[in-house]
């Protein structure tokens, strides 16, 4: 053929030194773009002929030495036209709109998702000063083409001395970029964007020995990284959930998320209508108990990597599962404009949550007792869900359950059917179980359950269920130090002179106004107790979580002397002096180191004071 010389588009004239200033993050990207390409040859190929693409694969080659690295396909190639067709007239518009979007993000805000925007062929000239594509048709009597350009701009299109059939594409690394000559920074590339396109890709790192000694002895033979593909070209999401074995999918998510703990349960997703959606979520391990929980969810179109957390796809509160969701109809080059107006993106959020319900309820209706047992780990992401997502909760709302101080799990209405004669539509909870001891027993001893309720999430939990119960329901949650009355009420306190009592907690405390009362409790173990007024200290506990405690309000508590406690008796017979003072200061302090722990200068006070109690009681 006579060369053709040409310029790509007009609007390439102004497209690509824009792709080159501005889409400087993730230029691993072209990656991804190239080897899609030689993928989807591949595929048109086999729609041609489904034989003919058997055992085809796609082959990339460093060359370090030369500067090059090599994309070799055997697809269905291009002709002189098609080269023509699909790379010198290109649709810049979409990517052209994009980039205009992208200028005007200052802040690179979007960074993330503009990262994964690709720009097709194009793309690779972010990396390289030189690029050819040499390509034969599969067509008879094809000619083979080479196509050439420095800058993606201007191109010339000559005859190319390829004999077989598929496609080269040779990018001349620029300087800047000679990481991507590295063997070690494309495998990692290709891991990422790679790992499940539908045909086997082998890596190959081309050696000077290869070139100088070829065919001299065994040595350079093993040498070869080539003999197995770089990734899975079908992955176990693609298969039908019924040839999976539990191994199956351990395995996968142990190779996909370099995992070495077994997730707890999974999800296969499979849904051809009303739109093709494929994947696996796994609920994965808590690893401890108030750290975060950080999943990831790996979007794939068509087998290739498009991103990993999209909130727009993936319900943000399924942001704690691991897994990767495959919809074939996703566009690789995402924006973020696309994503928040599509339906279909909505569409496949729902669904996702929907099937996501659906399991968990389903294992509640059938194996409770395995649910059960997923519970303490899976609790903070359905608290989470329920709180975030209203669909949800309402399928959710009669499988949560509340595990008590002994072990119970109980759902809200076993709850309340067990102990509701005895507690008036409240559920009773203690946020830390071992602090709480003693306001706990005062409970159990009555055979009263006691939620735990110590993950984080649970401050923002409890106030939610409450808030969903209904203002008429007036159901509450309680913590067990925050009111005695379904404890006390029945008995009042006699033969106890509860005024004198009274004064000495208030001078203890140096607090005139302090609210006290004298009540027989359940266990003479507990002299005093503070009990804080529930809704004040949840709104502090809240401002803590959010870091904002400076807008704390004063905490509002009072004190409760137990009746039936020898201790207080015997304080009550007493005429107040220095010692019943130091007592009542002491019990004062030992009440409030149960709820928390003391700042340093009462807790100075606190361990002087004791020390003068060792003493006297040394004495004796
Ligand atoms: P897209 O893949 O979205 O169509 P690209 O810019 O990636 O856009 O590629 C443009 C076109 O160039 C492709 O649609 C295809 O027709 C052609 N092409 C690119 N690479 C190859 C290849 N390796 N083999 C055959 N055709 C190719
Ligand atoms: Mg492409």
């Amino acid at each position: 053929m006579n060369p053709i010389q040409g310029n790509v588009s007009i609007d390439a004239q102004n497209i690509m030194p824009i792709i080159k200033k501005w889409l400087y993050s993730d230029k691993d990207i072209f990656i991804r773009e190239v080897i899609s390409n030689a993928c989807d040859a591949i595929t048109k190929l086999r729609m041609v002929d489904y034989r003919l693409a058997e055992g085809c694969s796609v082959r990339v080659e460093v060359d370090k030495a030369a500067k090059v690295l090599r994309v070799i396909d055997d697809g269905v190639g291009m002709t002189q036209e098609e080269v023509e067709k699909n790379i010198n007239q290109v649709a810049f518009s979409g990517a052209k709109s994009f980039l205009e979007e992208y200028a005007k993000d200052e802040d690179k805000e979007n960074s993330g998702i503009i990262g994964h925007f690709g720009l097709g062929f194009y793309s690779v000239f972010m990396i390289a000063d030189k690029v050819t594509i040499d390509t034969l048709s599969f067509r008879e009597g094809a000619q083979a083409v080479r196509w050439e350009s420095e800058d993606g701009m201007a191109f010339t299109m000559t005859a190319s001395d390829r004999t077989t059939r598929g496609t080269t594409i040779t990018l001349y690394v620029n300087d800047a970029e000679e990481e991507f000559l590295n063997y070690w920074r494309v495998h990692e590339v290709l891991d990422r964007y790679c790992s499940f396109m539908a045909y086997p890709i082998y890596l190959k790192e081309i050696k000077d020995e290869d070139v100088k000694v070829s065919g001299e002895g065994e040595e350079e033979q093993t040498e070869e990284k080539a003999e197995t593909p770089i990734n899975d070209a079908a992955p176990l999401y693609v298969k039908a959930p019924q040839d999976c074995t539990d191994e199956d999918y351990k395995a996968f998510y142990r190779k996909v998320f370099h995992e070495y703990e077994d997730p707890l349960f999974w999800i296969h997703l499979n849904v051809d209508y009303p739109f093709k959606l494929k994947g696996i979520l796994y609920f994965p391990k808590l690893k401890e108990q108030f750290g975060g929980i950080e999943g990831q969810i790996k979007l794939y179109s068509g087998q290739v990597f498009v991103a990993d957390n999209i909130k727009e796809v993936i319900p943000e509160f399924l942001m704690l599962l691991k897994g990767v969701i495959d919809c074939a109809d996703f566009p690789l080059n995402v924006s973020r404009s696309f994503l928040q107006n599509d339906g279909y993106v909505r569409r496949i959020s729902s669904h996702i949550t929907k099937k996501v319900a659906d399991k968990l309820t389903g294992m509640f209706k059938t194996e409770r007792e395995a649910y059960e047992g997923f519970w303490p780990d899976i609790h903070p992401f359905i608290k989470y869900g329920v709180m975030r997502d209203e669909k949800f909760a309402e399928r959710m709302k009669d499988c949560l359950l509340f595990k008590t101080t002994e072990g119970k799990m109980l759902t809200l209405e076993e709850y309340k059917r067990a102990n509701g004669e005895k507690l008036e539509n409240k559920m009773v909870y203690t946020s830390d179980a071992a602090r709480q001891d003693a306001a706990i027993r005062l409970f159990t001893e009555r055979g009263i359950d006691v939620a735990v309720m110590e993950h984080a999430i649970d401050v923002n939990f409890v106030s939610y269920m409450e808030y969903s119960a209904g203002a008429e329901s007036k159901f509450r949650f309680c913590r067990v130090d925050a009111e005695l009355d379904s404890l006390t009420s029945d008995e009042a306190a006699e033969n106890i002179d509860s005024e004198m009592l009274t004064g000495l907690i208030r001078e203890a405390a140096g607090k005139d106004d302090l609210e006290v009362n004298v009540k027989p409790l359940a266990n003479e173990a507990i002299p005093l107790m503070l009990i804080e007024d529930e809704q004040t200290r949840r709104f502090n506990d809240m401002g803590r979580l959010y870091g904002r405690s400076e807008f704390s309000m004063p905490a509002k508590y009072s004190v409760v002397l137990n009746a039936r406690s020898k201790t207080i008796r015997k304080l009550a017979e007493r005429e107040k002096d220095e010692r019943s003072l130091l007592l009542t200061r002491q019990l004062v302090d030992l009440a409030e180191l149960s709820r928390q722990p003391l700042e340093a200068e009462k807790m100075t006070e606190f361990i002087r004071r004791s020390m003068e109690i060792v003493e006297m009681a040394a004495q004796l």
